[in-house]
């Protein structure tokens, strides 16, 4: 374990955070990792558990506790309070493809089930796991390793998101020659375009691409796949196909005034941002801009305050972010005890940043947009809002607008981050893959489509979650591929 009593000793310290009047002028990424020392007495506090619920990955009352990845935790922590850095890389590797990748944008349900957290602050185990990984590249140690047993199947992912890329790295060090396939101009789906750059430099999905294209995976980018006939050609070349492409119809708002110009959905805003700073430092005048703008974003999730973290950089003259359900409660509630994942209000960088600048929370909860108006051009240039009451109305429970509470707000940027409702068809369509009534693949196998060539992973299967998850996905489907292929092997011999 970490130092004996070392939970007594030593409180909980966290990465630092670049101060927000410092960050707020430029995209560079915002945490800061503590000095090696310090990350070493962050993990001297855990306890090595008899039952480490930290990387459980449980399901307790539809509340996720622990890692998805089930991440040899205490062993990690125990090697890095030693200074066996590494060999925590190699332990930490076992279950992990992507450490850089969950070790900046993991929500770490791993902390929330952690024992320590029933009545102290729990070990901080994602820090731990980025300064392994970070270490990792620094030194040397995560770098691509060489293929020798080569299967001769070939493979072929489609969508290089979290999933595709977990899936395209684990079937190809099980020995298969694996394509991805990417619709985008560059790699890493949400990772690259959706996640701004202030979550995660672009620089370290890069890193890792170059590590998977020198083990032997081909990437290719501009391949979108969508008609029957590429399909088709794809069935005859490829002995199994992955279907990665993630959820990406984007949940649309339905109010008068809808087509009104200078409305777009939150991961067009986001990318476009991201693909202009890429390309030219944001010089190239291609991004979406809330430069003197009255923003209004509606959604009050991670991806809106996305929209806002970004919105606070572009110069909006003001950022509103409107959220149809009430605020969570400061501290769990009483039927939300550990170590289920805590509902807690939390005010993330975006917020952090709005105050800063405007000297206020941009949140509205009980809030929703009826209407929105326009100008002569027919450009947007206000959003009628109104405050809602949650009320049973037949069989299902509603939002209905408050009398006397309607407002109306400037808005010349309308934003609209209220999720996603499900994959796109046209994939589905071309490969013949039978969906249900929510356009979701359907199979009795886990992973499997009715396509028996054919599987799917990641948000494309389960809908729109995280990134830990995607990893899971990915590399137990490609353990799924590569079963079936050998049980073929096996019939056909
Ligand atoms: C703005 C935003 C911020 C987020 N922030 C976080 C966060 O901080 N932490 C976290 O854990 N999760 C976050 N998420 C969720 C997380 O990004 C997703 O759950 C994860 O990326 C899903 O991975 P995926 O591989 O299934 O799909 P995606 O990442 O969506 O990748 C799918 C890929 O498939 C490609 N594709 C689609 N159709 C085709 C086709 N026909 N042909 C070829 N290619 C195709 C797409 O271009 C895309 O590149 C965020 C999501 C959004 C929208
Ligand atoms: S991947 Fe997420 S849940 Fe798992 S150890 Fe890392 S931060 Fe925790």
């Amino acid at each position: 374990m970490g130092k004996t009593g070392g939970f007594i000793e030593y409180s909980r310290k966290d990465h630092g955070v670049r101060a927000p009047q410092d960050r707020i002028g430029d995209y560079g990424e915002f945490s800061q990792r503590l000095p090696e020392d310090e990350q070493k007495i962050q993990a001297a506090r855990c306890m090595n558990c008899g039952t480490p619920f930290c990387q459980a990955g449980l399901d307790i009352n539809g509340k996720l506790t622990g890692c998805p990845l089930h991440n040899l935790i205490p062993e990690w922590n125990d090697l890095v309070f030693r200074g066996k850095w590494q060999e925590a890389y190699e332990r930490l590797v076992l279950t992990n493809p992507f450490p850089e990748f969950t070790g900046r944008l993991c929500p770490a349900p791993c902390e929330a089930g952690c024992n320590l957290g029933l009545n102290d602050d729990p070990t901080s185990i994602k820090d731990t796991e980025l300064q392994i990984i970070e270490r990792a590249f620094e030194s040397g140690w995560a770098k691509p390793i060489s293929i020798v047993n080569r299967t001769g199947k070939k493979v072929l992912v489609i969508g290089s998101g979290p999933s595709g890329l977990a899936a395209a790295h684990t079937l190809n060090r099980l020995g298969n020659q694996v394509t991805v396939f990417e619709r985008d101009d560059r790699m890493g789906g949400l990772l690259m375009y959706g996640i701004p750059n202030m979550k995660l430099d672009k620089r370290i999905v890069s890193r890792r691409l170059e590590n998977m294209k020198s083990e032997g995976i081909r990437l290719e980018c501009n391949m979108p796949i969508t008609s029957k006939e590429q399909a088709d050609q794809i069935l005859v070349e490829y002995d199994a196909v992955l279907l990665c492409c993630g959820s990406k119809k984007a949940r649309d708002l339905s109010v008068p005034g809808r087509e009104a110009l200078g409305i777009y959905f939150a991961v067009d805003y986001l990318s476009r941002n991201t693909k202009s700073l890429l390309e030219s430092d944001l010089t190239d005048g291609k991004e979406i801009s809330a430069k003197g703008k009255h923003v209004v974003i509606v959604g009050g999730g991670d991806t809106g305050t996305d929209c806002t973290a970004t919105a606070v950089r572009q110069g909006a003259v003001s950022i509103t972010q409107i959220e149809i359900m009430d605020c969570p409660p400061e501290k769990r509630d009483y039927n939300n005890p550990w170590p289920e994942w805590p509902v807690v209000c939390k005010q993330d960088y975006g917020q952090q940043e709005v105050i800063l600048k405007y000297g206020m929370d941009p949140r509205r909860w009980l809030t929703t947009i009826t209407k929105i108006n326009k100008g002569f051009s027919g450009e947007i240039i206000s959003v009628e809002v109104s405050r809602v009451k949650w009320e049973k109305v037949e069989n299902s429970i509603v939002a209905v607008p408050l009398k006397g509470s309607e407002e109306i707000l400037s808005c010349d940027l309308l934003l609209i981050a209220m999720g996603f409702t499900g994959p796109e068809a046209a994939i589905m369509d071309a490969f013949s893959v039978e969906v249900n009534n929510r356009g979701y693949p359907v199979s009795d196998v886990l992973f499997h489509t009715s396509n028996p060539k054919v599987f799917t992973a990641g948000d494309q299967r389960r809908g729109q979650s995280l990134v830990v998850w995607a990893i899971r996905e990915g590399i137990e489907c490609a353990y799924e591929v590569n079963h079936s292929d050998l049980r073929t092997t096996y019939v056909l011999l």
